[in-house]
């Protein structure tokens, strides 16, 4: 019997650090990637102390080459990558008139990009081994919200949902599931930071109008990861679904 396989992008901190543990308890093998070397590298020896299976990559979303000999050592390594989590994401503020050509193609590059590279990249094994499971992540911005400042961020999300839909539909003969997550207010690095998204406060105001009656943590949204590529989700593919404690739905 193998060891599943899981490769999470952006796995040093936040959601994807929570679903690398979660995949792990789940008895996965965990691939974990990021640009934050300690952050991954630490997660990585947690895991393995705990009594699972990881190991740490430095990858920058951005950078085919390095993404596809990544993919390649691990298949070669391991056999097989069962599962990919393509999580990494960046979400800059940045007003309308300072939004330079420059700084919309870096999100677009990191938060599109990066989700398409690594699907790419793992489709060709999937496809030989006639099974896989893609998870990427979009975002509420994506899927219903308008944010404002932060157009190229809720573009590249609402990318990642066509991107889902149609790598589900071409990859789907060759028995591979592609999946999105949406989710609402996570507390993380990335929703904490005043300078870039709601904060501290922003976030505990949030709460308030929030149906289950409060923001996220990052291990909400690991567990819907470790659904989505499990066989319990065999007959789920080309949807996102949204993780956000019933915030879209609410009435206010
Ligand atoms: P975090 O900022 O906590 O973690 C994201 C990780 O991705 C960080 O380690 C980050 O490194 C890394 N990263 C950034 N750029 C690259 C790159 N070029 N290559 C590889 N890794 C990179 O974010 P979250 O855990 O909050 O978010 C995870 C995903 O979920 C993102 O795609 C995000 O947009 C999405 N999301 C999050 C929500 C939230 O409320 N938190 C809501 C909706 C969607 P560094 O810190 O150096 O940038």
């Amino acid at each position: 019997m193998h060891i599943p396989v899981v490769l999470i992008t952006g796995a040093g901190i936040g959601i994807g650090r929570a679903s690398a543990v979660a995949f792990a308890r789940s008895g996965y093998r965990v691939i974990l990637t990021d640009v934050l070397e300690g952050e991954g590298q630490r997660t990585a020896e947690e895991i393995i102390q705990e009594g699972g299976h990881a190991e740490f990559h430095y990858l920058d979303v951005r950078d085919t080459e390095r993404t596809d000999s990544l993919v390649a050592l691990v298949e070669e390594r391991h056999g097989r990558i069962d599962a990919v989590l393509a999580n990494a994401g960046i979400a800059h503020k940045v007003p309308l008139p300072a939004l330079t050509d420059e700084k919309w193609n870096h999100t677009l590059d990191i938060d599109l990009g990066g989700v398409f590279r690594i699907a790419r990249a793992a489709a060709p094994g999937m496809r030989q081994r006639g099974s896989g499971s893609v998870i990427a992540l979009s975002s509420i911005m994506g899927v219903a919200y308008g944010w404002d400042e932060h157009v190229h961020y809720s573009a590249a999300k609402s990318g990642v949902v066509g991107l889902v839909r149609g790598l589900a539909v071409e990859l789907a003969k060759d028995g591979i599931r592609v999946n999105g997550i949406a989710p609402g207010y996570i507390c993380t690095a990335q929703a904490l930071s005043e300078e870039n998204s709601l904060g501290e406060a922003g976030l505990k105001d949030a709460a308030k109008f929030i149906p289950l009656g409060r923001t996220g943590e990052p291990e909400d949204v690991a567990d819907v990861a470790v659904f989505l590529a499990s066989d319990a989700a065999r007959y789920i593919t080309g949807q996102v679904i949204v993780v956000d404690g019933g915030l879209l739905v609410g009435r206010y």
